[in-house]
């Protein structure tokens, strides 16, 4: 078995940061230049008229309330915009399209929309956990964050639920939300097949056997082939099972052994499409519950932009051990975990 090695400590403080939610407050720098134009279009005062109206509409039906900032969803949001600059961005002045802070309601009406004009309308009941705040959950934050990629996406799509959009929209929708979703660091878009849905043939959304279809061939093209998920869930690696099941350990997560691979199999997809897949960007730290004494019960597994650990690029996996311990004082299925973080640093290099 290979030895247990401590990580950096600059990882240590920069998944630490991440995980208790410090979100850069550089979003608006981040803002792309008027360069970048090309991707935009203005809204026409009409649209722009009807999306208000909408939002009046909803506002005393359903106690429409837009988020805040440091609020959950807004925190969500502003992820979304820092990491997909070109393509969303709030009123910053130098566009003519732009993104509003997200309206949440917690009435019952079951859907989220994006108006014709910049606005989308969440709907509470999507959102179980981030709005319960675990931030450092990357597997729940992230299955939330795909029914608001999805309303983003809708909005660069310039669809809107005033003219509902149909099959090959809602197609679309879900394919962008992919990108979308790809591009933040803790989230993974192998989110838009832990979804769920409740099936209604009515229902233009892909199915969720559609959806799952969709991740499992993007993780396949992105990774080149390199990343396998089998009808049972297990990952494979250039065709070698990953670890002795391939799957990463339940533990004591609710979100399930599945579900965790194929976050996994999705973010290493992203990391070999944009050629940052390499053993020494990647490193461990604490993510969350750092005790009194100094010591944390959840590691965190991330691929970082350089050698100075500082910056996650990919969050991969998080696992339920101190990592500052040595492997003798772990329980047996601490071990069992040490080992499976051990598996894919290695597969990096492969
Ligand atoms: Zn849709």
């Amino acid at each position: 078995m290979r030895k247990y090695q401590p990580k950096p400590l600059a990882a240590l403080l920069a998944v630490g940061c991440l995980a208790l939610g410090c979100v850069s407050a550089a979003s608006y720098a981040l803002l792309p230049q008027a360069a970048e134009a090309n991707y935009l279009w203005p809204i026409s005062e009409r649209d722009a008229r009807r999306g208000e109206d909408l939002i009046k509409e909803y506002s005393w039906k359903c106690r429409l309330v837009q988020q805040e900032d440091g609020s959950p969803l807004k925190r969500m949001q502003d992820r979304f915009v820092e990491y997909n600059s070109k393509r969303l961005h709030y009123n910053d002045g130098k566009h003519s399209r732009w993104i509003e802070p997200v309206y949440l309601t917690k009435a019952n009406i079951g859907f989220a929309g994006v108006t014709k004009g910049n606005c989308i309308i969440l709907y509470a009941g999507d959102f179980e956990y981030a709005l319960q705040d675990k931030q450092a959950n990357f597997i729940d934050n992230s299955h939330d964050a795909v029914t608001m990629a999805h309303e983003l996406a809708h909005f660069l799509n310039k669809d809107s639920y005033n003219n509902r959009p149909n099959s090959k929209q809602e197609y679309r929708a879900d394919y962008d939300a992919m990108e979308l979703l790809a591009n933040v660091p803790e989230y993974s878009f192998a989110s838009l097949a832990l979804r769920q849905q409740v099936e209604d043939p009515d229902d233009p959304h892909p199915t969720n056997a559609q959806r799952r279809q969709m991740v499992l061939e993007k993780i396949a093209k992105d990774s080149k082939g390199r990343v396998r998920i089998d009808e049972e869930g297990r990952m494979y690696y250039r065709g070698e099972l990953f670890g002795n099941e391939g799957y990463l350990d339940d533990g004591p997560s609710y979100a399930g052994k599945k579900a965790k691979t194929l976050f996994l199999a999705a973010q290493i997809a992203t990391a070999i499409k944009n050629g940052w897949w390499k053993r020494d960007l990647i490193a461990h730290g604490p993510a969350s519950n750092v005790f009194e004494d100094g010591r944390h019960d959840r590691t965190v597994l991330a691929l970082y932009t350089d050698k100075t650990y500082t910056t996650p690029r990919k969050i991969l996996a998080s696992f339920q051990f101190d990592d500052r311990l040595n492997y003798s004082q772990y329980t047996p299925r601490e071990q069992q975990d040490v080992q499976l973080l051990n598996a894919i640093m290695d597969l990096a290099g492969k």
